[in-house]
């Protein structure tokens, strides 16, 4: 079994993101990048189904500016076998994502694509879903628990009030949640085997998808700044203040 999993580069969880002055995006110079949270969710379970030996190979995709390069070496330091690079400088949409996926899913006939249930940027949740519809694929999303038995997939989803298994025929595209799995760090004698390791590099236009955006952004302004609050000192005071100050009551 071949698995394909696709790997965003995001700004790092832990850095507070800062809107640019001209309000036309987010800054991204000289601020940490690292690999999307819920994507080595999903290199990680690939890299487990690999392990058992119920997957043969294991592909990291990125798509995106230079730097996704990084992100992919770090996937091959996880553990995938090798790496594709499809290079943009521009600013994807999930559906131009979902359409380069699928050009290299018709290329390398996986029979399973795995990837995050969201990227942490633009929190669209939308990727994976346009990939099982443009490939035809069963889908299963925000997995927290899956089962591989032959030419089926039995995936465990949270949703609200409990958890729901479906089973897929395959191929199928997985997204992950949270729970999946928790990803390991990768050691330094694999981050030095991950050099040796493929990546190919190729571009939108060779893979014949145009990715031209379809929405145009008009501003992206941080959230205001909250007030300093008050301490209030009697329930009648508050009362008052609800009522008279903030009309709420
Ligand atoms: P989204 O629909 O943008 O929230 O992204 C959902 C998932 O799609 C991510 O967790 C990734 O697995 C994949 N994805 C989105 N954009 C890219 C990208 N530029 N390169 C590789 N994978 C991506």
């Amino acid at each position: 079994m071949k698995i394909m999993v696709a790997v965003k580069r995001v700004i790092d969880y832990n850095v507070k993101v800062r809107g640019k002055s001209d309000e036309t995006g987010v800054e991204t110079a000289n601020v940490k990048m690292s690999m999307n949270p819920f994507d080595e969710i999903a290199i990680e379970e690939g890299v487990r189904l690999r392990e058992a030996g119920t997957a043969e190979e294991l592909i990291a995709v990125s798509i995106g500016p230079q730097g996704a390069q990084e992100t992919i070496r770090t996937a091959l330091a996880m553990g995938a076998d090798r790496g594709i690079h499809v290079a943009s400088d521009d600013d994807l949409e999930p559906l131009a994502v979902a359409k380069l996926l699928k050009a290299l899913a018709d290329k390398e006939n996986p029979d399973l694509f795995i990837l995050g249930k969201q990227a942490i940027d633009d929190d669209s949740s939308q990727t994976g879903q346009m990939l099982a519809a443009l490939l035809g694929w069963s889908q299963g999303t925000f997995a927290s628990k899956l089962e591989l038995d032959g030419a089926n997939t039995n995936v465990t989803r949270e949703i609200d009030g409990g958890l729901e298994t479906v089973r897929l025929a395959m191929p199928a595209v997985i997204t992950t949640d949270l729970r999946l799995n928790t990803p390991r760090y990768a050691s330094l004698p694999n981050i030095m085997k991950a050099k040796k390791k493929t990546i190919d590099a190729m571009s939108p236009a060779d893979l014949g998808v145009d990715v031209t955006p379809r929405l145009t952004t008009l501003k992206v302004v941080e959230p205001s700044k909250r007030e300093a609050g008050v301490i209030v000192e009697t329930v009648d005071e508050l009362l008052d203040k609800l009522k008279n100050e903030a009309k709420v009551i």
